[in-house]
This record gives C-alpha cells, sequence and structure tokens, in this order.
C-alpha cells in the first residue's frame, strides 16, 4: 500500500525539488509510454511494491543526508527506498534524455527505470538527488517493465560503494531493498526467461544529468530549452563557474565537463575497472562513474576484454578503448550545445583539454602505480613495455601491482625478483623461458630505476599501496553475495561492504579475497560475461 503522509511513521527527510521548480516538465501526467517533447522530465510515481526487505544500506551514503544507521533501520526507510512512501514535499519525476548506443543516435531513451524522489540538502548545504532504479514503468520505459533484479542491483549497490572508497568519482548508493515481487528475465537471451526476485536501489548523486539529456533537446532542436538546461546545470551543479556569462560559461562548463571525465576515465583505467556500456546517456555531466551495469574488473590484463557479452563481437567498450570513447561521446555532447554555443574553434579547444587532461593524468598515475616520484626519459618506454608484457601470459593487474611495491631495490637476483610477482600469474607453468627471461629483464630495469628514484623500500611501498588497491569487486565476489541473497542470507553483502571501506589497507584476515579469480570462475555465467538484461 502506498502511504502518502507520514502518520505511521516519523521520516525524518525533507525533500527540496530544483531540477523540477526550474525546468519545463511534461504536461501529460499519465504514465504512459511515449516521446515526451519540450520537457526535461516527467512527473510520476513509483509503483507500490508488495512486501519489501531491507537487504542492506551504505551508512556513508545515509550520513551524506544526514541519516543515522538508526534512521535506516527504521521501517519508514525501507518504505520509502522501496517506493511505498511519498511525502508531500516530493514530486517523484523520470527524466527525459536520448543518446548514442553502441555509436548510433539512439533517439528517446530517458529514465525508464528510475525515479527521482525529489532533492536533500544536508547540513553542510550539499545537495542530493535520490533516484530510485527499478521502482516500476515511466513514460520512458519503452518495451520493458520498469524494474530491477537483485543481481543487478546487488552489484550496483555495492560498487558504487566500493568506487566511492577507491576514490573514483561516482553516483552512490544508499539502499538495497528486496521487492517481494518476482521479475522475468532471459538472463542469456536464449528465449529461456525466468522469474527472478525483484529489488530498488536508491542511488543518490549531486545530479543525474547525463550527456544524453543535452542531446535529446538538441536532436529535437529545442534549443531555447537546451540552453535553459544548459543554464540550470551551470548554476545548480557548477557553482565555481558564473553562469551570466552566456556562450562563455557554457564554454568555461563544457571544458570543466571534458576534465572531469578525463580524470574519471584516468581513474578506471588505475584500478582496471571496466565500465561495459559507455553509451553517451550513461555518462554524466558531473564526472561520475553512472549506471552499474554489465560491468566488470580486470583479472588476466587484457585491453581487448570487455565483460559486456553485447560487446563481445564490436569491443568497443573494451578496457583499453575506454579513454577514445569517453572522448567520443564528449565530441556528441559537443555538437549537441553547439546550436547555443556556435563556435566550432572554442568548443573543439574545450573539446582538446580531455586528451590533455588524461594524457597527463594517466602518464602520472601509471608512474605512481610503480612508485616512481621523479620523471626520466626511458620512463614511459619502461611502461609501456610492462603493460606488453602483461599481454603475454594472463598476469593479474591488480595482484601484480600490489606485490610489485614488496620488491626490495637490494635483491640482485632475478629468480628472486620473479618471486615478488609470480603470485600474479594464472598459468604459471605455461610461460615460456623466454618469456621469463624478459620479465627478469624487466624487473632488473626498474630495480636499476628505483635506485634513482631514492624513496627506500618502505615509503615507495607504502605510496605505491595507496594508488594500487589490494581488493577490486571481482565478479567472481559479485556472483557469491547474489547466491547467498537469494538464500535469505545478507551477511556476504555486509562484508563486501565493510571490506570496500578500505580496498588499499591490507586486511589480513580477509586476504581470501584478493585472491586470484578461482578456476570454477572463468566462464560460469555472472562471473566473467554478463548481459544487458537486469
Ligand atoms: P541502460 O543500458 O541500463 O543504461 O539502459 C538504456 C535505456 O533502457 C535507458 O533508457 C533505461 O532507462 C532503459 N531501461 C533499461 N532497463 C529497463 C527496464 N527494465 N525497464 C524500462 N527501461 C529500461
Ligand atoms: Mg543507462
Amino acid at each position: 500500500m502506498q502511504t502518502s503522509v507520514t502518520d505511521q511513521y516519523e521520516a525524518t527527510l525533507s525533500f527540496e525539488n530544483q531540477f523540477a521548480d526550474n525546468l519545463p516538465g511534461d504536461q501529460d501526467r499519465n504514465n504512459t509510454r511515449r516521446q515526451v517533447s519540450g520537457a526535461c522530465y516527467s512527473f510520476v510515481d513509483p509503483t507500490p511494491v508488495s512486501a519489501p526487505v531491507l537487504v542492506a544500506y551504505s551508512k556513508e551514503a545515509a550520513a551524506e543526508l544526514g541519516l543515522s544507521e538508526e534512521n535506516c533501520r527504521a521501517p519508514w526507510f525501507t518504505d520509502m527506498f522501496s517506493g511505498n512512501l511519498i511525502l508531500g514535499d516530493m514530486k517523484p519525476y523520470a527524466m527525459c534524455y536520448g543518446g548514442h548506443q553502441f555509436g548510433t543516435w539512439a533517439g528517446q531513451l530517458g529514465d525508464g527505470r528510475a525515479i527521482n524522489l525529489g532533492e536533500v540538502v544536508n547540513g553542510d548545504n550539499q545537495r542530493w538527488t535520490l533516484q530510485l532504479k527499478g521502482a516500476g514503468p515511466t513514460p520512458y520505459s519503452r518495451s520493458a517493465d520498469g524494474l530491477a533484479v537483485l543481481r543487478s542491483s546487488l552489484r550496483e549497490f555495492i560498487c558504487s560503494e566500493a568506487m566511492h572508497h577507491l576514490g573514483i568519482p561516482t553516483t552512490r548508493a544508499l539502499s538495497l531493498i528486496l521487492t517481494g515481487d518476482r521479475v522475468l528475465r532471459d538472463m542469456f537471451y536464449d528465449g529461456h526467461p525466468e522469474l527472478e526476485p525483484g529489488a530498488v536501489v536508491c542511488r543518490t548523486s549531486p545530479s543525474f544529468i547525463r550527456f544524453g539529456n543535452f542531446e535529446i533537446l538538441s536532436a529535437r532542436q529545442e534549443y531555447d530549452l537546451l540552453e535553459q538546461l544548459l543554464h540550470f546545470t551551470v548554476t545548480n551543479d557548477f557553482p565555481e563557474i558564473d553562469a551570466s556569462g552566456g556562450v562563455d560559461s557554457y564554454l568555461q562548463w563544457f571544458t570543466e565537463v571534458s576534465r572531469r571525465t578525463a580524470s574519471m576515465i584516468a581513474h578506471w583505467m588505475r584500478v582496471g575497472f571496466v565500465h561495459g556500456v559507455m553509451n553517451s546517456d550513461n555518462m554524466s555531466v558531473l564526472g561520475l562513474t553512472i549506471d552499474y551495469g554489465p560491468y566488470g574488473w580486470l583479472e588476466g590484463y587484457d585491453p581487448t576484454w570487455t565483460p559486456n557479452t553485447t560487446d563481445a563481437q564490436g569491443r568497443r567498450y573494451c578496457y583499453g578503448n575506454q579513454p577514445y570513447m569517453a572522448q567520443w561521446n564528449l565530441m556528441q555532447l559537443a555538437n549537441a550545445i553547439f546550436p547555443v554555443v556556435k563556435d566550432e574553434k572554442r568548443l573543439q579547444e574545450a573539446l582538446d583539454s580531455y586528451r590533455v587532461t588524461f594524457q597527463e593524468e594517466w602518464q602520472q598515475t601509471l608512474r605512481a602505480k610503480l612508485g616512481l616520484h621523479t620523471l626520466e626519459k626511458h620512463d614511459d618506454k619502461m611502461i609501456s613495455s610492462l603493460l606488453e608484457l602483461f599481454t603475454k601470459t594472463e598476469t593479474d593487474m591488480t595482484i601484480f601491482f600490489r606485490s610489485l611495491a614488496n620488491l626490495k631495490v637490494a635483491e640482485k637476483d632475478g629468480d628472486k625478483l620473479l618471486k615478488f610477482v609470480e603470485d600474479a600469474f594464472y598459468t604459471p607453468e605455461e610461460i615460456s623461458q623466454d618469456h621469463l627471461e624478459n620479465l627478469k629483464n624487466w624487473l632488473h630495469l626498474y630495480r636499476l630505476r628505483l635506485l634513482r628514484n631514492d624513496l627506500g623500500d618502505e615509503e615507495r611501498r607504502r605510496r605505491m599501496n595507496q594508488i594500487n588497491p589490494k581488493y577490486v569487486f571481482r565478479n567472481y565476489l559479485a556472483q557469491q553475495a547474489i547466491d547467498k541473497v537469494e538464500e535469505g542470507d545478507y551477511s556476504e553483502v555486509e562484508e563486501l561492504l565493510d571490506l570496500f571501506r578500505k580496498p588499499y589497507d591490507e586486511q589480513p584476515e580477509r586476504h581470501h579475497y584478493a585472491a586470484k579469480r578461482p578456476e570454477w570462475a572463468r566462464n560460469r555465467p555472472g562471473c566473467s560475461m554478463l548481459s544487458c538484461s537486469s
């Protein structure tokens, strides 16, 4: 039952609605699927769910909203964040956006299964938009049901928080709630749909505006509205930019979006994160990682690897392509705002700041991953030859960098140097003699380079361990937690949430979570490749 007032519960949140109050909405209030023109959103209520059960909440994301753990455990919390409790000051709405999917303009997409409840302003005057994902159909649901299943919701919930603690810009996740309803999904797209447990995640972000919000207005030639959305975004989300400057402000904004996107991608590359669906509707203008679908983490380092089965052929969104795909998406955003900005040269200059920022940050990141704090002429070559070596035998990227931090520069023996990193190899018995020699040669070179780096083993190790995580959210870990929740055991979700609070710490009692992916997980669905069917 949907409750419209707080008679039974004392909810402690109050809501504002800057987005809906300042931008035009859809005139049609019916929840029917349609093209929505001349509007940035449509008002729509979440669909009530039958028996919501809280699986987990993030106490850190809650604290950002001014909510205590006690608040999170109160009945109103589960009711509100499953979509069953709508307060008087909420104006729930779904956003209208379009996007380029796999390189092709896809027209209107929009929040097909996401509904914004409103905005909460915390004690530090920070504004957070609260969004339910999987809360039922909206005008943008096209032919789908507006729902989400447990497996994809759990993956989004834990990964958002893990990314945050890894220091990577991301939308956050407040809660994971089972709805008590079952949802039909054809997980392998092979004509065998099954009923799966339904779930809702409450995501939080300063804003959920995507590249696609601008693209749809431009494609429809709604240029006044396009400018209105630009002005709103700059005013609301980029207070450091003076919004009164018209075109100048928009160019400054686009430069900033380009820089933030570059920085986000450098972070993804640092930890081996592969988003999987970098369509322009999945790119946040705040430079935040958004829309956790068939993402994955590099285990064996392979630039051509993609976790997304839908992308297995083209590999458009594979690990190594991510920097180019982000730039491609920024180009679509530049094209979208061109009718307002009308200055190709300055737009191009703004776009160039993506390449410049990415190159700078990525080079710095790679040096830091190796513990180098000075710059030498041949460093780039040494780094690229290491990445090349990674591709010759299946080498776990996370384990390699973490182990490399333990290397002692006084060690001159090649075999002993190799011992420092041998844990990272998936099939050590298959490594050729040639490759072993190449690895030893590289380690010697690296050791000599470190001797000129004068940090000392301990300090270098400490610094490397601050940038090379010990724990990443390997797909098989997610699958194990999903299996347990399906059996009614939520403890693994708590364990993973806690593990990822400190992904750079050793946490010796939890070493097994840092192990190489077990062989059984190599080809198991959900552990290696994933589909978009969530
Ligand atoms: P995604 O690939 O998850 O980023 O989604 C692409 C588009 O499909 C967006 O417009 C989503 O809102 C929409 N979509 C994805 N899953 C569903 C669903 N179960 N019901 C309705 N719309 C969906
Ligand atoms: Mg999406």
